[in-house]
Formats: structure tokens, C-alpha cells, sequence
């Protein structure tokens, strides 16, 4: 095995009430766990096996090798997107940087809200920031990243069907509101940090 999947940085009900503990133990232990288990096999043998998880997504052609590296790390981001003690609003540097480029805390959340409901499909909604620091929403389809736009990650909402079926159902919106109960504001702001270095 050369890609191992990362543990959950907090237990499978943390997210409780957002997630309950089904929704989490389906998405981390089986959609995330296989699409390790997938790459492992696509990988096998392969000089990539042994390259970081990230040089992967950047270097792989769109295909089934590009699309589970893609997932397997997105999700591991994503899990570091929430945590039990989040919510709240941004401060600091990611406040700033949110009031500058969409205006205010409001309309950067309403914005991202909307393309993140309105995602035709399966994909994620991500909040990226590029070479010089401008932040920017973007909904992409499917694995897709920010990684391969040459821009820094700095929070994403899965909304593939499958993060928010058990829970919510068909309420793709009531997930999306949910999820800024247990953002992690913290996280974004080390990703923004790391973004100019
Ligand atoms: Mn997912």
C-alpha cells in the first residue's frame, strides 16, 4: 500500500447534529476509503506510487488515476474544513481577504451557498485563492480542484450526493447551511498563510 488514508482528525460523530455518525462512517470509511483502495491498484508498480499525494493530481491527464488521487486528497482537506469547535464567523487575515474580494462576510456566503447548491451533479464548492492572494468561489464538477487552476485550496463543501444523502436526503441546501455551523475558520487561515509563502 503506498497511499495510506489520513485518520479523521475527530471521531465519526464530532460533527454532530451536521453530520451524525452513518453519514460520516459511510463517506470517510467507504466513498473515501475506496478511492485509496482504487488508486492503490491503478498506482501499482507505477514511479508515481511513490510521489506525494498532491504531485499526482497536478501531473495525472483527466482519467481514473487523476480522479481517485483527486478525491482520495480532496476529502482529507475537506474533513479539515469542519471541526467540532467551528463555526462562527472568520477573523483576522481571511476576514480581510473576504471582505475585500467579495464584499463581506454576508455576500461571501451567500455566494458560495448558491454555487454550491446550484452544482449541477456531483462536485465541490471551493474557496481558493490564487499567486497574489485574491480569493475566488469556484464549483467544479466531479474530482476537480483548485489544485490543477494553480490555486492554493483554502476551504471546500463536498456536494456529491453521497456527503449528504443519509442526512439530509434530496435537502442539498439544509447541508450547505449546516456546514457553516462547523466551519473551520482556523483551517482556512493556515491555508491562506501558506498560500503566499
Ligand atoms: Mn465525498
Amino acid at each position: 500500500m503506498s497511499f495510506v488514508q489520513p485518520e479523521l482528525p475527530y471521531s465519526l460523530g464530532a460533527l454532530q447534529p451536521f453530520l451524525h455518525e452513518e453519514q460520516m462512517q459511510f463517506h470517510y470509511g467507504k466513498h473515501q476509503a475506496a478511492y485509496f483502495t482504487k488508486l492503490n491498484v491503478l498506482l501499482d508498480g507505477k514511479p508515481e506510487a511513490k510521489s506525494p499525494l498532491k504531485e499526482v493530481i497536478v501531473g495525472a491527464a483527466a482519467g481514473p488515476i487523476f480522479n481517485n488521487a483527486a478525491q482520495a486528497w480532496n476529502h482529507d482537506f475537506f474533513w479539515h474544513c469542519m471541526s467540532p469547535t467551528g463555526g462562527g464567523d472568520p477573523k483576522g487575515d481571511v476576514l480581510k481577504a473576504i471582505d475585500r474580494d467579495f464584499g463581506g462576510y454576508d455576500k461571501f456566503k451567500q455566494t458560495f451557498s448558491e454555487k454550491a447548491a446550484n452544482l449541477f451533479g456531483s462536485g465541490w464548492a471551493w474557496l481558493a485563492a490564487d499567486k497574489s492572494g485574491k480569493l475566488e468561489i469556484m464549483a467544479l464538477k466531479d474530482a476537480d480542484t483548485p489544485l490543477k487552476h494553480e490555486r492554493t485550496p483554502i476551504l471546500t463543501l463536498d456536494v456529491w450526493e453521497h456527503a449528504y444523502y443519509i442526512d439530509y436526503r434530496n435537502l442539498r441546501p439544509k447541508f450547505i447551511e449546516g456546514f457553516w455551523s462547523k466551519v473551520n475558520w482556523d483551517f482556512a487561515a493556515k491555508n491562506l498563510d501558506d498560500s503566499s509563502k
